[in-house]
């Protein structure tokens, strides 16, 4: 008699126990729908740049070595860095359009100016693959070898130009911590920016007349920090 009220007793527990579990399951279950209705938060706020097309070009390169210090060529950088953010990029599921993934000009005719030939070959290129935004690498070059730091220009009339140059510039300011240079006017000298029908900012990563800069810019842990402040300003763009 006491063992089986014992067992009416454990069952009962059992089954009062199994009820409030089931009852817990359902509360939860009903938690997770109010707080995370399926369609409520759209993906890109979660994966900033997928699906997005960025268009990445390596300043010079084939004929033209750009900037030259030591050995060290402007054209070498500036794909080095180029292809390390491509890799960043794709992984985060954004398209990459690259004008020139290898040592090589976009020149087609023999004659004429070659640079202005180059650089309006890379805007057609750029232009007909419909993408969302341009970054363009390059790395400074001058008299003294004084100067140095990274720095980011954007082009006066285009709100989104300068929107990304300030924050590829902040995190190069805030993750590099090579410089306290600002985001600027690109005037004169870039024919891509001032040019470009879609978003555009030109990354100086350097001086190459600086020796220690020089150096750091041929190490490639530097040069994919420098793809990462641009990639962090990316996904800031996008988000
Ligand atoms: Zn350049």
């Amino acid at each position: 008699m006491a063992r089986c009220v014992l067992w009416i007793t454990q069952n009962l527990k059992r089954k009062a126990l199994g009820a409030a579990l089931l009852l817990l399951l359902h509360l939860v279950m009903a938690a997770a729908l109010i707080n995370f209705p399926s369609r409520a938060r759209p993906a890109v706020q979660l994966l900033p740049l997928a699906g997005r097309v960025i268009a990445l070009d390596p300043g010079h390169g084939g004929y033209d070595p750009g900037s030259k210090m030591e050995g060290v060529l402007e054209k070498d950088v500036t794909l080095e860095v180029s292809l390390w953010l491509r890799d960043m990029l794709v992984e985060a599921g954004a398209r990459v359009f690259l004008t020139r993934e290898k040592d090589q000009d976009l020149l087609v005719i023999p004659t004429g100016p070659k640079k202005k030939q180059d650089l309006e070959n890379r805007l057609q290129l750029i232009t007909g693959a419909r993408v969302d935004v341009l970054v363009s690498v390059h790395a400074n070059s001058i008299a003294s070898p004084r100067w140095y730091g990274a720095q980011t220009f954007y082009r006066e009339d285009c709100e989104d130009s300068r929107r990304l140059a300030l924050l590829v510039q902040e995190e190069l300011i805030r993750t590099l911590k090579n410089t306290d240079r600002k985001a600027s006017v690109g005037k004169g000298s870039y024919f891509l920016l001032e040019n470009s029908p879609i978003p555009a900012a030109i990354v100086e990563v350097g001086f190459l007349s600086n020796p220690r800069e020089r150096r750091l810019l041929t190490e490639p842990t530097y040069q994919k920090k420098m793809a990462w402040c641009i990639y962090l300003g990316l996904i800031r763009y996008f988000n």
